[in-house]
């Protein structure tokens, strides 16, 4: 962790400002703090590997212990739940390999970590309108500076999208240690990463951030009305007088509804439970179901409409946006996908070549590929896919060459709109 962020941290329990404790081992190097206990008024929390663990569940407290005795890599297999030295051992071998992959950890730490779908994620129908929201809200009110904090971020999909926007860097934040890791290493290198409860108050300094987002989590929460006032809380813009275009912005996408059922459902709300839990700032509630239609359309995201209840009863997942921001709630127009490779571009794993290992034709052959879901659970949660994604496509060696060397060719300019090829992390799988 960067020491800057000591000026956002704040104790979750105390709310007093966390320092250093150069008493006690630390392992620092310029301006990061790699290895170290932080104090406030009322406790001791470690940093492992550069994460402050702002939370008292009892791995974290096993971690501070090791940290104390000077023996991080203990502390770090602490924060992983990694109890069997061979398994230990084993993701310790990953960790100094270069070429490891952000699936081969998934794998060593266990599938479950990410739902096993962790290799679709960045084509799926939730993942790409919680991209086009946070793009036009982050977008708007960052525009004119100002940090974003993605709260149960988890591995920092969606925190990529903030990296370009947000400045300094985006703050992830999540209990899950784990995932929080493979973000800085993989998804969201350059982000800050704070592990902490979204069950306790947010261990961070009034008005820190002008953007605040939760997605795909919120309904997971069991103190819903905390967390959103603690949202409001650290967005606070209050400083900034009646300049509204200086205003934050809190989202939460992709929550479920309780007037529906969904898989993995969670404790929804209803919309209008929703919308009471903010109580200084009135949000205006999405149904997903709309947002959708416009990403797939190819925009504008109209966040200028205004969904009835019935609409929003109906819809099995909601998107709400709190800001006095004048350039939020209007029609935003899509973002082209990128021309050159911010991690790199791949075929969409949903596709299987046709007929691999067909003899090696010229550059203009085209290669065949064809839709296929992992399983009858993926297909029945993120079937949606199907608006954008085709069940065939072909493409020419020389446009897979270019693919493969960073560049999309004009000519897949539209697959790329339709999220057949995407923009990975390096080293994803
Ligand atoms: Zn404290």
């Amino acid at each position: 962790m960067n020491r800057g962020t000591f000026d956002i941290l704040r104790c979750p329990y105390c709310g007093w400002r966390l320092d250093l404790v150069t008493s006690s081992y630390h392992q620092t190097n310029g301006d990061d703090v790699h290895h170290g206990i932080l104090g406030c008024q009322c406790c001791v929390f470690p940093v492992v590997d550069g994460i402050p663990v702002m939370h008292l569940q009892p791995a974290a407290v096993a971690a501070r212990e090791w940290i104390e005795k000077g023996q991080p890599d203990r502390a770090r297999r602490a924060m992983f739940g990694l109890e069997d030295e061979g398994e230990a051992r084993q993701f310790e071998t990953l960790e100094d390999s270069d070429a490891a992959t952000y699936r081969s950890f998934v794998e060593a730490l266990g599938e479950h970590l990410e739902g096993g779908y962790f290799l679709y994620r960045f084509a799926d129908p939730t993942y790409i309108v919680g991209h086009a929201v946070v793009r036009a809200v982050a977008g708007t009110v960052l525009g004119s500076g100002g940090r974003a904090l993605d709260i149960c971020g988890g591995s920092g999909h969606l925190t990529r999208a903030l990296m370009d926007l947000s400045s300094p860097p985006p703050v992830l934040a999540d209990l899950y240690f784990a995932k929080i890791w493979l973000a800085r290493r993989f998804t969201a290198p350059g982000c800050e990463a704070v592990c902490c409860d979204g069950n306790s108050p947010m261990p961070f300094a009034r008005g820190a951030f002008r953007f605040a987002m939760c997605s795909d989590a919120f309904m997971y929460i069991w103190t819903k009305r905390q967390f959103v006032l603690d949202m409001l809380r650290v967005i606070d813009d209050s400083r900034i007088g009646t300049d509204d275009t200086r205003a934050g912005a809190a989202l939460i996408s992709h929550t479920h509804n309780q007037c529906t059922w969904s898989p993995s459902h969670g404790q929804p709300l209803t919309p209008d439970g929703y919308r009471q839990l903010f109580e200084t700032l009135e949000p205006r509630l999405f149904g997903e179901t709309g947002l959708f239609a416009d990403v797939v359309r190819g925009g504008p995201l109209d966040l200028a409409r205004r969904d009835d209840e019935r609409t929003l009863e109906a819809d099995p997942s909601l998107t709400m946006i709190a800001s006095r921001h004048p350039g939020v709630f209007v029609r935003h127009p899509l973002e082209p996908p990128p021309a050159r490779a911010r991690g790199e571009f791949r075929i969409n794993p949903l596709y299987v070549e046709a007929a691999p290992g067909a003899s090696e034709g010229g550059e203009d052959e085209h290669v065949r590929f064809r839709l296929r879901f992992p399983s009858d659970d993926y297909e029945q949660e993120y079937g949606a896919c199907r608006q954008y994604l085709p069940e065939d496509v072909a493409i020419t060696r020389r446009a897979l060459r270019a693919v493969a060397e960073g560049r999309v060719p004009d000519e897949l300019a539209d697959l790329a709109r339709r999220r057949v090829i995407v923009d990975l992390p390096r080293r994803y799988y």
